[in-house]
């Protein structure tokens, strides 16, 4: 007789797995607190979707060796391929990002609810699974209604980023329950708080730069792109993705900056010819042209300037030194972040030690399979966690359809 296999969560990982576990002969069903399936894959991409990234590798992510397994047996390769064998045209952009070529998150969700209802995989909507309970034939899943029965389960209920998408961390409730740890949860991919004073009047400034995270006085992440001063902080993609490594600096108690580099293409010496040559304006003036103007105040207030109308020819040279210094190296004291609602990935969870690296079975609860970002797998934006997601998915799946 086929397993019966329960999936909860209509999810990226979820809607894979419930496909590839019917594939392998499997009888399948999903319970979705929601009404409809893949709401967050909806949001992903600005709504275009970047699916996958065909350069991805295992190094991409916070367990390189628990992902290379799963990699090995379905990776990026196969992840286009499957999406290609459903209709999806895929669009590589830089970085190998990929998205589908008719550029609407939608594509995906239409497809894979096709292939769901192709199979005659039952979804089970407003199922908000609350318990799971291990019994001597297999397990039995209670919702707020419902008592259902599976010889296997399949967790796959996200991590807590964007919670009213449905995964709200529920899933670390239902893995305790069946006997396993979850790691230190935090959100990653998400805009950064800063202790400064002058962040009302930066309100709004987006610039191109290299903004870097300072560690101990070492970089310890570059990134180069728009970063967007905002009353609390600093947002952008590249600060999106330096905010991984900043959390969880903060999450030890640690100390660490935003690093920004305002000036391109121009030394120390070119700035130094630039205020011989402005030597007549104020020091204010001769800042127009180089920075953004709501940039001026903060920057002269930082190096202890007083009155920003004094002549560049009576400041010191090493009142002159300190602005040029600051102009390369900007400091922001992180001081926390914005919490899930505003982030992309959630870092932590379901503790990997506990699970097979081949399979995604429970070391602790056979027949019991986790899936996507339930479990402590995360990485940078640019179609790595979606990657995991379908990866994960299918594995899952496999084995417990087999
Ligand atoms: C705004 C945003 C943009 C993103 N953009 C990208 C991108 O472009 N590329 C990329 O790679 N990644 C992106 N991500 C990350 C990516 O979307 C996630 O990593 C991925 O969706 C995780 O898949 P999952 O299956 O683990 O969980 P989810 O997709 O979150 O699915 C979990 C499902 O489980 C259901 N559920 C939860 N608990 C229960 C329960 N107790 N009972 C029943 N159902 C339950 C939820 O309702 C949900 O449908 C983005 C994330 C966000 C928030």
């Amino acid at each position: 007789m086929a397993n019966k296999v329960c999936v909860i969560g209509a999810g990226a990982s979820g809607l894979l797995a419930a496909i590839s576990a019917k594939n392998h002969g499997a009888d399948v069903y999903i319970l979705e607190r929601n009404q409809k399936i893949g709401k967050k894959i909806l949001a992903t991409g600005n709504g275009r979707c970047n699916y996958t990234n065909v350069d991805a590798t295992e190094y991409n992510y916070n367990h390189p060796r628990f992902v290379k397994n799963i990699f090995e047996q379905f990776g990026p390769d196969k992840t286009l391929q499957f999406f290609e064998s459903l209709g999806i045209v895929p669009k590589i952009e830089e970085e190998g990002k990929t998205y589908p070529l008719s550029e609407q998150s939608s594509s995906i969700v239409d497809v894979l609810g096709f292939e769901i209802e192709k199979l005659s995989i039952k979804v089970l909507f407003e199922q908000l699974v609350n318990d799971i309970e291990k019994n001597k034939n297999g397990y039995i899943i209670r919702t707020q209604s419902q008592t259902f029965y599976a010889d296997k389960v399949i967790i796959a209920t996200g991590g807590m980023a964007l919670p009213k998408s449905g995964s709200d961390g529920i899933g670390y409730k239902l893995a305790k329950r069946v006997g396993h740890k979850i790691t230190n949860v935090f959100p990653a991919l998400v805009k950064l708080e800063l202790d400064y004073p002058y962040l009302k009047q930066m309100d709004g400034v987006k610039i191109k730069v290299q903004a870097e995270l300072i560690y101990l006085d070492e970089v310890i992440h570059s990134e180069y792109g728009d970063v967007l001063f905002t009353k609390y902080g600093i947002s952008g993609p590249t600060i999106l993705q330096i905010s991984r490594k900043a959390n969880e600096l903060l999450q030890n108690k640690q100390q660490a900056y935003i690093r920004v580099k305002l000036i391109e293409h121009l030394d120390y010496k070119d700035l130094l010819q630039r205020f011989k040559m402005l030597q007549d304006k104020s020091i204010e003036m001769a800042l127009i042209g180089l920075i953004p103007k709501k940039l001026i105040h903060p920057i002269l207030k930082e190096s202890g300037m007083k009155y920003f109308n004094e002549t560049v020819k009576n400041i010191s040279g090493k009142q002159i030194n300190i602005i040029i210094n600051l102009l390369f190296d900007w400091r922001f004291l992180i001081i926390g972040s914005k919490g899930f609602d505003d982030a992309q990935v959630t870092a932590g969870g379901v503790d990997i030690e506990d699970i097979d690296s081949m399979t995604l079975e429970s070391k602790i609860s056979k027949g019991i399979y986790f899936t996507g970002e339930v479990l402590d797998i995360d990485a940078l934006c640019g179609g790595y966690n979606l990657q995991w997601a379908w990866s994960s998915g299918y594995i899952a799946g496999k084995y417990a359809g087999n």
